[in-house]
């Protein structure tokens, strides 16, 4: 007898077809095989497909894992919308955020003590000095209201400074409260960071993994079916 005219009956239509366009089970991919068993769970090692049913399958296959594909990037979509919508963004002025805070005594305390650190009260000072002692040392052979040594003018220096030191240790208190509230806010960032690094992480891992994967087995399947075309072509010939 012909071999080419034996016939085989195909476990999944029940028709009998020629030995060429039956495929042993052994020779198809696992990917496809659990599809057809989902439908065909008697099916087994030792059945055979016809060639129509089988690319019908792969067909399923491809579209079925495409369409799981889609699925899993909306999911991915959502996920990214969720996590804007519900952390917002941390960054934040804490420099507004604390000046809002602040009571006009501790405002004017800053000013103080920005003004007390400045060349323009350094310059402003050594003029009154010096104009204070020119004054009271020109008229000294009249009548200068605070004479040499300067008495009133020693106490008005002390009457300064006793104020001024507390200004600039509340202005100093003021900045260090600020600066730990800055620090906080910087930790923040920083972990809000470190988590939406992890989170890409994860889903560079999903892509490089599942979906190159799922594209492999996809490119499988386009080579089975380019060899059974190529085979057909030398039958024929
Ligand atoms: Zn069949």
């Amino acid at each position: 007898m012909d071999k080419r005219l034996a016939r085989i009956r195909c476990d999944i239509c029940g028709q009998l077809v020629t030995t060429g366009v039956a495929v042993p089970a052994a020779f198809v991919r696992p990917a496809v095989m659990e599809l057809i068993l989902k439908q065909h769970p008697h099916w087994n090692d030792q059945c055979h497909i016809c060639l129509t049913d089988l690319n019908r399958y792969r067909g399923d296959y491809v579209q079925q894992s495409l369409e799981q594909e889609r699925g899993e990037l909306s999911v991915l979509e959502q996920q990214v919308v969720e996590s804007l919508r519900q952390h917002e963004i941390l960054a934040e002025n804490v420099n507004e955020k604390y000046d809002e805070q602040t009571t006009f005594g501790e405002r004017t305390a800053d000013a103080v003590a920005s003004f007390g650190g400045s060349w323009k009260f350094i310059i402003l000072f050594a003029t009154v000095l010096s104009t204070w002692i020119t004054i009271n040392s020109i008229a000294i052979l009249s009548r200068p209201f605070d004479p040499y040594p300067y008495i009133l003018l020693n106490l008005v220096l002390s009457c300064l400074a006793t104020i001024q030191a507390p200004v600039i240790m509340m202005s100093q208190n003021r900045q260090e409260s600020k600066d730990r509230l800055r620090a906080e806010h910087d930790y923040r960032v920083n972990l809000k960071a470190e988590l939406e690094i992890r989170h890409l992480h994860s889903k560079l891992d999903l892509l490089l993994t599942h979906q190159w994967q799922r594209l492999l087995e996809i490119q499988q399947l386009q080579t089975d079916l380019l060899e059974e075309i190529a085979n057909r072509g030398v039958q024929k010939t």
